[in-house]
């Protein structure tokens, strides 16, 4: 960069680097545009324009080439990496030779590479943190103590909510606070019935209807950014014309764009932050790798954000090598990258119930119903440390009777039946981080742009196991009590990751020597520095995680645009 005029370094030059336009990332860019910072979103993959850029959204099933089905020599293209291998989903998919990873350990890593990241994978479920969960740690001693508590945080969910549009109920439960919601979306009647049952024979135990970012009734706020009400259609995992759920693309972006002060650099691979070695404490830029022509090249900012998911924001700090972190930036306490945490999806339980022959849905459910966390909430209770809650969804198939022939077969099979109602659970448990867990870079191995892979270490523990009987246990037990037949328990024996909640490396503490960030998602050693994704957080809760880091990034964002102010950054 030494022969570089002054101009083109301040071309170069912005107020703030946000890496990654994924659910965080999106965050970060709005509020800092709309704060008045011109910032530059650099984004690894290629641009997703909403709407235009959702090549399958209204396409029919017959419109397929392969009726869905991906053929055996494309899907040898994908390697590893099998998520979204449909058809309809196929855009979204990342090549083998993308970025491989080493698994030391079996670990499942689902990206989203793309403008938008996973934002427009997602599921959508954002169900807020409560006491219980950043108490966690402290209560029992595994990880370290959160920095926040529920109050910080608080005011900063319902901002992002109001934005964002989540539907739900407010259900008075603690371990599940209330938020600002748009109307729910209604349980079915077997999932109402389970609802009924579980209220008549326990006192903590609850069905609630998953709060889910779905606008049921678009608000102002959502019509201003050019989105519409959800029409159910269900098919949001190609990319929702109509905005009718968040995603960057349909939401943060376009308002950050709409401020004149967004720059997003699609294929931009961020390769490092650069630590500004005169000005102690702090970086002063990013070095990226230009997807197309692999040209190394160098932007500046006062203040960078790191939102390249938990994984990609512990590979990027632990690539970002100088002479005062010589083993990845803000790295004193050497814990950058241990810590892993990820969430256990691996109990299901299912059942059919003979009930309700009367009745069936109408239409299509984006959403679910939602157990929230029962286990040790007031005091210890189990052999395990924290606790799991549970989706819950049921519905009915139907049967084709495929007997007779000619006319009769035609009509049997042209008018389907309704069949029993089927139940099913799915677990969401907390794994409880554990130093052994980690991600490190590769010592020998680089990807396409010159950047060390990524190593997974990262196993279940013994506490994992217990949990995973229990929830066997009891949603067996409350499925015995709701009259439901035929049931089944099973463990999926996945691979870590699999559950797609990846956490930690980089996580908050109040103690420098023992976490990375401060209370304001800011590394303790390099201030303006801030990780606002899945890296920054000390444990992992049961709830689907994103709500927290839109919440987290707003606040971090709030709070470095006023040190800026101070000018303390
Ligand atoms: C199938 C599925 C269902 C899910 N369901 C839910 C749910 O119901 N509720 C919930 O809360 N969460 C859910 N999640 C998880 C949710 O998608 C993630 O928690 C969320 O997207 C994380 O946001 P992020 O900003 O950290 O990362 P992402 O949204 O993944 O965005 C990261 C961005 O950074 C970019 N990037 C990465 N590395 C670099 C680099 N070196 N340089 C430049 N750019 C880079 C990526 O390309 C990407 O665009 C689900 C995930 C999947 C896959
Ligand atoms: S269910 Fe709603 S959000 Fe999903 S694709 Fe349909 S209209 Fe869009």
């Amino acid at each position: 960069m030494a022969n570089l005029t002054i101009d083109a370094v301040k071309a170069m030059t912005f107020d703030a680097i946000v890496i990654g336009s994924g659910i965080s990332g999106g965050w970060a860019a709005k509020e800092l545009c709309q704060k008045g910072l011109k910032t530059l979103v650099l984004e690894r993959g290629r641009d997703v324009k909403h709407v235009t850029d959702y090549p399958t959204a209204n396409l029919n099933p017959w419109d397929f080439p392969h009726r869905g089905q991906v053929p055996l020599d494309m899907r040898a293209e994908y390697g590893k990496s099998r998520s979204f291998m449909r058809e309809e989903t196929l855009q979204w998919a990342i090549k083998e030779g993308e970025q491989p990873y080493v698994e030391e350990k079996p670990f499942t890593w689902t990206r989203g590479y793309h403008v938008g990241g996973k934002s427009l994978l997602w599921a959508r479920q954002t169900q807020r943190w409560s006491d219980f969960d950043f108490d966690g740690p402290a209560r029992d001693g595994y990880a370290v103590d959160w920095p926040i508590r529920y109050a910080d945080i608080a005011p900063w969910y319902s901002y992002v909510e109001k934005f964002a549009g989540i539907s739900g109920n407010k259900d008075g439960l603690p371990q599940l606070p209330d938020g600002e919601f748009l109307p729910p979306i209604q349980l079915n009647c077997v999932e109402t019935h389970l609802k009924d049952v579980l209220a008549k024979n326990y006192q903590d135990r609850h069905v609630v209807q998953g709060r889910c970012a779905h606008l049921t009734k678009p608000q102002p706020i959502h019509y201003q950014q050019g989105r519409a009400q959800c029409m159910h259609r269900t098919l949001c995992v190609r990319g929702c014309p109509l905005g009718g759920y968040f995603s960057s693309n349909a939401s943060t972006l376009p308002w950050a764009e709409k401020t004149g002060n967004l720059t997003l650099r699609p294929h931009s691979v961020v390769h490092s932050i650069i630590y500004d070695e005169k000005k102690p404490g702090r970086a002063k830029g990013v070095r990226v790798v230009d997807g197309h022509t692999k040209q190394m090249m160098e932007f500046y900012a006062k203040i960078i954000f790191v939102n390249g998911s938990a994984l990609s924001s512990n590979l990027i700090l632990l690539n970002s090598v100088s002479s005062r972190f010589p083993t990845g930036l803000g790295n004193d306490s050497g814990l950058l990258g241990k810590y892993i945490a990820w969430h256990n999806y691996r109990g299901r339980v299912s059942a059919q119930y003979d009930g309700f022959l009367d009745k069936t849905t109408d239409g299509r459910n984006p959403s679910n119903g939602y157990m929230p966390r029962f286990r040790n909430l007031h005091k210890q209770e189990t052999d395990f440390l924290r606790g799991y809650a549970a989706g819950v969804g049921g519905g009915r198939g139907s049967i084709q009777n495929r007997d007779g022939l000619g006319a009769d077969l035609k009509a049997s099979l042209l008018n389907p039946q309704p069949g029993p109602w089927n139940v099913s659970s799915w677990m969401m448990g907390e794994t409880v981080p554990i130093e052994k867990n980690h991600v490190r870079l590769d010592t020998s191995q680089k990807d396409p742009y010159g950047i060390p892979l990524l190593v997974t270490s990262a196993d279940w523990t013994e506490n994992d196991d217990k949990m995973v009987n229990d929830y066997m246990e009891q949603l067996s037990e409350m499925f015995t009590l709701a009259g439901f037949k035929n049931i089944k328990a099973a463990d999926s024996h996945s691979a870590p990751g699999s559950d797609i909640h990846e956490m930690g490396g980089v996580r908050m503490g109040k103690d420098p020597k023992t976490s990375l960030l401060n209370k304001w998602n800011q590394l303790h050693h390099c201030q303006n520095v801030f990780v606002t994704d899945g890296a920054c957080m000390t444990s992992t809760a049961t709830q689907n995680p994103s709500l927290t880091y839109m919440a987290l990034t707003a606040r971090a964002a709030n709070f470095a645009v006023n040190e800026l102010k101070k000018k303390n950054l």
